[in-house]
C-alpha cells in the first residue's frame, strides 16, 4: 500500500515537470479528481487495520498538498513565458548574447562590384604578383629609367630591379606576353606607394582593364567606363573626359563624374567643382604594344585603372581613408 502510494507520487510529479499547460488539468483530474488514484487512496483507508491508519492518511495528505502545489507552480511557471528549465542562478529574462556573423570588407565588397559588372560586358579577371621587376611596373609600360614619370610613384624598392609594385598595369604587360588579341581583361589587387595622409595609405587596391582588339576606338572607352560609372553610382551620374597625360596611353584621358555629395552643385568633397576624378584611361600607347609583340598597325586597345578606396569612399560618404584599416569593428559592421 505504502509502495503504491509512493508511485503515485512519483509519477504525478514527473508528469507535471514535463507537462504543458492543456495537460495540467488531466493530471489534476487523473490523480485528484472524485475518481482520482489518491482520492481512491484516501476513500480506502477505512479498510486498513486501526493502527495504521493515522500514519498512512497523515502521508496520502501530505502527498496530496504536494502535488497540488506542483500543480500551481508549473501552471505559474507556464503562464510566465516558457517552459525554461529552472536552473540555479539563470535568469531566463535576460536578454541572449548575440553571435558576431563576420562580413565582408568595404574594399572587398567594391572589389566584386567592380570586377562583376566587366564580367558582365565579357572582360576576365587576371591576377599578377605583387613584387614585380622593374621592367614589368615601368619600362614595359614606356617609363625608361630617366622618365620624368617615375617621380609620379614613390615606389617601395626591393633592390635595384625588384619592387612593390605601384599599380597593377603590369599585369596588364604580362597578360599581352601570354596571349594574343582580341582580349578584355581586369585585374584587381594591392599596390604600394610611398604615401600616407586622410587620401593615402602606402598600400591600397587598384583594378586595371584593358581591351585589344582591331578597331578598338576612344567611343568604345567611353561606351564602356560610362556604363560602369553608372552601374556604380547611379544611373543618371553625369560622367566627363578631360585630356590628361600618362606615358602608357595616348591619348590618356582622366574621367570625372558629377559629385555624387552635391549633385554638381558644389561642396566640400569636389573642392566647389561639382566634379570627381574617379578613373585614369587612355588608348594603348603603339610603344607598349611593341614591348609586348602586338602590331599597333593592326590592333588598338583601352586601358584604364581605377583606386578602389577612392571609390568605396564616394559610394559610402566615409571621409578618411584610414579607416578602412584601422580595423574598428564599430565602422566595419556598417557595411
Ligand atoms: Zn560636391
Amino acid at each position: 500500500m505504502l509502495e503504491h502510494l509512493e508511485k503515485i507520487r512519483s509519477q504525478a510529479l514527473r508528469a507535471i515537470e514535463k507537462s504543458g499547460s492543456e495537460d495540467l488539468e488531466a493530471i489534476r483530474i487523473k490523480v485528484l479528481g472524485r475518481k482520482g488514484e489518491l482520492t481512491s487512496i484516501l476513500k480506502s483507508i477505512g479498510s486498513l487495520p486501526a493502527k495504521e491508519r493515522p500514519r498512512f492518511g497523515q502521508l496520502a495528505n501530505k502527498f496530496k498538498k504536494e502535488i497540488e502545489a506542483a500543480l500551481e507552480r508549473r501552471k505559474a511557471q507556464l503562464e510566465s513565458g516558457g517552459q525554461v528549465q529552472q536552473i540555479r542562478g539563470l535568469d531566463p529574462t535576460l536578454p541572449g548574447r548575440r553571435c558576431h556573423v563576420g562580413r565582408l570588407h568595404p574594399v572587398s565588397l567594391m572589389m566584386g562590384e567592380v570586377c562583376s559588372v566587366f564580367e558582365r560586358m565579357g572582360f576576365s579577371v587576371v591576377q599578377g604578383p605583387e613584387v614585380e621587376l622593374d621592367f614589368y611596373n615601368f619600362e614595359a609600360l614606356n617609363i625608361p629609367p630617366d622618365h620624368p614619370a617615375r617621380d609620379m610613384q614613390d615606389t617601395f624598392y626591393v633592390d635595384d630591379k625588384v619592387l612593390l609594385r605601384t599599380h597593377t598595369s603590369p599585369i596588364q604587360v604580362r597578360t599581352m606576353e601570354k596571349i594574343s588579341p582580341p582580349l578584355r581583361i581586369i585585374a584587381p589587387g594591392k599596390v604600394y606607394r610611398c604615401d600616407s595622409d586622410v587620401t593615402h595609405t602606402p598600400m591600397f587596391h587598384q583594378v586595371e582593364g584593358l581591351m585589344v582588339d582591331r578597331l578598338v576606338s576612344f567611343a568604345d572607352l567611353k561606351g564602356i567606363l560610362t556604363y560602369f560609372v553608372q552601374e556604380i553610382f547611379d544611373k543618371d551620374t553625369a560622367v566627363r573626359f578631360r585630356p590628361s597625360f600618362f606615358p602608357f596611353t595616348e591619348p590618356s584621358a582622366e574621367v570625372d563624374i558629377q559629385c555624387v555629395m552635391c549633385r554638381g552643385k558644389g561642396c566640400r568633397v569636389c573642392s566647389h567643382t561639382g566634379w570627381l576624378e574617379v578613373l585614369g584611361a587612355g588608348l594603348v600607347h603603339p610603344a607598349v604594344f611593341r614591348y609586348v609583340g602586338y602590331d599597333p598597325e593592326q590592333y588598338s586597345g583601352f586601358a584604364f585603372g581605377l583606386g578602389i578606396e577612392r571609390i568605396t569612399m564616394l559610394r559610402y560618404g566615409v571621409d578618411d581613408i584610414r579607416l578602412f584599416y584601422d580595423n574598428d569593428l564599430r565602422f566595419l559592421e556598417q557595411f
